[in-house]
């Protein structure tokens, strides 16, 4: 169901000892919020840990593979989440489509396989520079949610899937989409959904904003009508910064 969502994705940041600090005092700075879910994707090393000290914070994995088990050398399966107790799991990040080749097909193998372990995926999906420039910003979102979505449910989308819309240009650039621009992206994005599903899956899927959010800039993006939150990198690598923007999202 729709709802105010604050996430960090670490990346590749941070040890397992740093990690537990940082959520630690995260969990500490937001203890007193109440309506915004905060999640925080550290490296699969620190994932054990942080999950001992995670209290209100949800944790999340940056990627999986689909299968449960096998000669997948280097590779992390479901079951292996759901054992540490981990809920979410980002998928279809622009950085894992740009350096490890990932393609719709497989991200919505990914998909369907977080959801049959009952994982909650985070589908991110986002148009390059070019893209934009070309006026091609829709048509890429669109080719991204179809493929990533391909054979999921209403009733598996709404319960378990959040949508990351992370214009490419604005990651780790410090080039954020205006209010303005991620608004128009949102709105299409429930569009598709409607045309897709129905008005009910439109309305209740959380849609999140990815792209050099800061603590400066988060409030305008998150009173935008449909920005449910974002999806946050660098600036979820700092406690105070973070606890800023999940206050942001109240
Ligand atoms: C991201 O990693 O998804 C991201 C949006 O990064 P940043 O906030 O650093 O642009």
């Amino acid at each position: 169901m729709r709802k105010m969502i604050a996430a960090g994705n670490w990346k590749m940041n941070k040890t397992n000892s740093e990690a537990v600090e940082i959520v630690s005092k995260l969990n500490e700075l937001i203890a007193d919020v109440k309506g915004v879910e905060v999640i925080i994707a550290p490296p699969f090393t620190a994932l054990s840990d942080v999950v001992k000290v995670a209290g209100k914070v949800k944790i999340a994995a940056q990627n999986m593979h689909w299968e449960e088990k096998g000669a997948f050398t280097g590779e992390i399966s479901p079951i292996m989440l759901k054992n540490l107790g981990v809920e979410y799991v980002i998928l279809g990040h622009s950085e894992r489509r740009a350096y490890f080749g990932e393609t719709n097909e497989l991200i919505n193998k990914k998909i369907k396989s977080a959801l049959a372990h009952d994982l909650k995926a985070i589908f991110c999906v986002g148009e390059k520079l070019e893209d934009r420039e070309r006026g091609n910003t829709e048509n890429v979102v669109e080719d991204h949610i179809k493929g990533g979505l391909e054979g999921i449910t209403k009733e598996e989308i709404m319960a378990n899937v959040i949508i990351g819309y992370e214009p490419v240009w604005a990651i780790g650039t410090g080039k954020t989409a205006t209010p303005e621009q991620a608004e128009e992206v949102h709105a299409f994005v429930r569009k598709l959904l409607t045309e897709m599903y129905d008005a009910e899956v439109a309305g209740n899927t959380t849609i999140l904003y990815g792209g050099s959010v800061k603590p400066a800039n988060s409030k305008a993006l998150f009173s935008k009508e449909n920005i449910d939150g974002g999806l946050v990198g660098g600036a979820s690598l700092k406690a105070d910064d973070f606890s800023i923007i999940v206050r942001n999202a109240l």
